[in-house]
């Protein structure tokens, strides 16, 4: 092996301890929760050592370094998970790629989601991001509605051609009356997700914790956790 897939392969050993770990105090089976490795900033060749370290999830942050990255590793039958703030003018390209949209948290992109997904013959999965220190009718100052403007948003999700409704996603607040505790503002996302169940059924995702607080999303009820720093090393300038 390259010293740069050992490095992975060490820094995946390390992370898959941590979800089994955390599985096991939850008293929730390993199979309950999906890794999704953030690859932002990482080269394609990084993704490709992944994938042959059995790594099956992606995600990206924006579009111009996903779209050709994604398809420089089209061969290898990756999920692939888009997780920024996402401007209308970019959905088009991101249907192409991306399997689920983690961050749709206005109509607005509802409507240019489904239209690209149409045109694209594709179907786009779609987690309605919620902002936990944003005031209702307004966003997150990363993306994400407030937990009253959810319902809307997921609903015309629901009704979208070419979308299909997966579930919530959130990152833990560094502001507000959730800062500092993960565990709780992950507890608040899963009572959302459980709203969100009762009248829509199938959205059973619930994308939750990053590398410093997998261990509170998964015992809070995380289906999906998005880890990159612990994988792939601190990224060269912060994002
Ligand atoms: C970058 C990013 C992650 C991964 O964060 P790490 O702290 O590097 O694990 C997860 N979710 C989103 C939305 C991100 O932008």
């Amino acid at each position: 092996m390259t010293d740069r897939k050992s490095q992975l392969a060490r820094n995946l050993a390390g992370v898959e301890e941590r979800i089994a770990a955390a599985c096991r105090a939850a008293g929730r089976p390993r199979e309950e929760v999906t890794l999704i490795v953030v690859t932002k900033t990482y080269p394609a060749s990084d993704v490709r050592f992944l994938a042959e370290l059995g790594v099956r999830e992606v995600a990206e942050n924006r579009d111009q370094e996903a779209a050709p990255k994604a398809a420089e590793c089209a061969d290898l039958g990756l999920t692939w998970h888009f997780v920024g703030q996402l401007q209308t003018n970019k959905a088009r390209s991101v249907v192409r790629y991306a399997d689920a949209v983690h961050s749709v948290d206005r109509l607005r992109l509802v409507s240019a989601l489904s239209s690209a997904a149409v045109r694209a013959e594709r179907t786009t999965g779609c987690l309605v991001q919620v902002a936990l220190d944003a005031p209702t009718g307004s966003l997150g100052s990363r993306g994400g509605l407030a937990p009253q403007d959810v319902p809307a948003v997921a609903d015309a999700i629901a009704a979208a051609q070419g979308l299909r409704l997966d579930g919530v996603m959130t990152v833990a607040p560094l502001a507000g009356e959730y800062a500092s505790q993960p565990r709780r503002a992950f507890e608040r996302l899963m009572e959302i997700a459980s709203a969100l169940r009762a009248s829509h059924p199938a959205a059973n995702m619930v994308s939750a914790g990053m590398s410093s607080d997998l261990e509170e999303a998964i015992a809070a009820g995380a289906t999906h956790v998005r880890v990159g720093t612990a994988v792939l090393g601190v990224r060269p300038g912060l994002r």
